[in-house]
């Protein structure tokens, strides 16, 4: 039977630019937006964009934004009758979906037993191996000790990763090329889930070469009914962690695109999946396809799917979860024109992206047709130590890759952000990168561009030195020659110290 449910009023259990984007979409629907904030947030621009705003705990996130006990008494409290969660956080614990459905409240995401089956990557991996989609090589169960880790890499072949079951955002990932990598990384990967996700299990995959991260979009309802809203190309990545996001991918066919599509849709309509939500795929030089997990939630890049369908995501999210029927069938998806996402941080690319918190002293966010600007900031606010510095989320569309490429260093060039360190220009070097242009990149761009970096200052170091090699010999010859002066070696020495200032 449909039932369908009135929603009037969301809380929404995230903050920063996702939570702007939610509260953007629940005006649009004319439905009342409640905000939650942690004492470091009590400025933030989602607390002065939603309709109502209530405090929730001090700012460390743990008794905060992950407080469930106190996040559903607020929803309850002032009236609401779902929360949307956003993306990280609470966005994929189902056993907050199951509070909050436990107290009468509609989760706006998907079923929390297809986020439980979908957060152990080993169990995902083997509910879709059985639903006939290709998986990448590799155990689908955690590994019981070392022993067996290095019997089954012998079996795959390296190099192969090292992964936490539980993992996310690329933590306790590890490369391993042999044997000795794999032992030294094994006790560093289950420390690092232990600490990230509370659970030491790591597995094995074999590593695919010269890979491309591509992603499909689904969308289902309640009642069986699921499409795919095309690709996501996201193998500009640093540390495992994407960086810049484009559809369509440069790299696919159409047939591939629309073969992987359908097995996205068709295992997530076997699952019965509701909401959005994305299947990960590793795609090898030949396009061959690997399954590598699915985001049970809203993604980060959902904007350039949404730029290039013209379908806003989080307003199907809010229907689906009212128990409306899905609003469009496969054959009324037609995506026009290319996007690209850059996620702009307050990090800084001359230093190892060291975090650069701080407080926002004067901010131009570029504009005009064809951009489209997710910013979760203002002039004169302080960006706060205790959370992601994701500062916005630039996004442009063009008619063709070329025109989206130009506007995006268009916006690029025109987004002025005084006060703290940003990526912007390191997104300015990887568009206008030949390899970029090209669209011929894998996920090995950005380590291969830092390398070169690397070495460029190698080069200049040694042309430094060289450089003051020569003035030294010089300015000592011109000392032997001139015998009534007597030589001073501190005046070698502190011409030393100055070249290693320049170093
Ligand atoms: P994707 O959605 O592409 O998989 P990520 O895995 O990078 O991208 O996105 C989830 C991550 O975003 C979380 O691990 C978390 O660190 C970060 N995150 C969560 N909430 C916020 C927020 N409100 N603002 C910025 N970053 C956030
Ligand atoms: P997370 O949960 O941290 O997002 P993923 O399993 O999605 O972890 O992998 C993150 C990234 O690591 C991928 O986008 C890809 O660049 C790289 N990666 C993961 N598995 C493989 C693999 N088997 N071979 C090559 N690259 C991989
Ligand atoms: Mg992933």
């Amino acid at each position: 039977m449909r039932k369908i449910r009135a929603i009037e009023k969301v809380l929404i259990a995230n903050r920063g630019e996702i939570a702007v984007r939610i509260i953007r979409t629940l005006r649009e629907m004319g439905i009342i937006s409640v905000a939650i904030y942690s004492d470091a947030d009590r400025t933030a621009l989602h607390v002065r964009m939603a309709d109502e705003a209530y405090y929730v705990g001090p700012s460390p996130s743990s008794e905060s934004y992950l407080n469930m006990g106190k996040i559903i008494q607020i929803a309850k409290d002032s009236g609401c009758q779902a929360i949307h969660p956003g993306y990280g956080f609470l966005a994929e614990n189902s056993e907050f979906g199951r509070l909050v459905e436990k107290e009468s409240l509609i989760f706006i995401g998907s079923h929390p037993e297809s986020i439980s089956l979908m957060g152990s990557k080993t169990e995902a991996r083997k509910t879709m191996k059985d639903l006939g989609v290709p998986v990448v090589p590799g155990t689908l169960y955690p590994a019981k000790d070392i022993k067996e880790l290095i019997k089954e890499a012998e079996k795959l072949g390296y190099p192969v990763l090292l992964k936490a079951d539980l993992g996310g955002g690329g933590k306790g990932m590890r490369f391993a090329r042999n044997i000795d990598e794999l032992k030294s990384f094994y006790e560093l990967s289950r420390s690092e889930a232990l600490s990230s996700f509370g659970d030491p299990s790591i597995y094995i995959e074999k590593y695919i070469n010269e890979p491309h991260h591509i992603e499909i979009q689904i969308l289902g309802d309640n009642y069986g009914n699921v499409i795919y809203l095309g690709e996501r190309e996201c193998s500009i990545q640093r540390r495992y962690q994407k960086v810049v996001e484009e559809t369509p991918s440069p790299f696919l066919d159409s047939e591939s695109r629309k073969i992987m599509g359908e097995i996205a849709a068709e295992a997530a309509r076997k699952l019965g999946y509701r909401s959005a939500g994305t299947m990960e795929f590793i795609v090898d030089k030949d396009k061959n396809f690997y399954f590598l997990e699915m985001n049970t939630r809203l993604q980060v890049e959902h904007p350039i799917t949404e730029m290039v369908t013209g379908i806003d995501l989080v307003k199907c999210q809010v229907e689906i979860a009212s128990g409306k029927t899905l609003q469009y069938t496969q054959e009324s998806i037609n995506p026009k024109g290319c996007s690209i996402e850059s996620r702009i941080y307050a990090e800084d690319p001359d230093n190892d992206f060291a975090p650069s918190p701080g407080k926002i002293l004067a901010i131009q966010n570029p504009s005009g047709f064809g951009i489209r600007d997710d910013c979760g900031v203002y002039e004169g606010y302080e960006i706060p130590i205790f959370y992601d510095p994701l500062i916005s989320k630039l996004i442009s569309w063009g008619n063709d890759r070329r025109e989206a490429i130009n506007r995006m260093l268009r916006a690029l060039s025109e987004y002025y952000i005084i006060g703290v360190k940003t990526t912007i220009p390191f997104f300015e070097k990887i568009l206008k990168h030949p390899e970029f242009m090209s669209g011929s990149y894998n996920t090995h761009f950005i380590d291969k561009l830092e390398k070169k970096k690397e070495e460029f200052e190698e080069t200049r170091k040694i042309a430094v030195i060289a450089v003051g090699l020569r003035e030294i010999m010089d300015k000592s010859e011109s000392i032997r020659q001139d015998d009534r002066k007597i030589s001073s070696p501190w005046k070698t020495i502190g011409r030393w110290l100055y070249l290693q200032s320049r170093l």
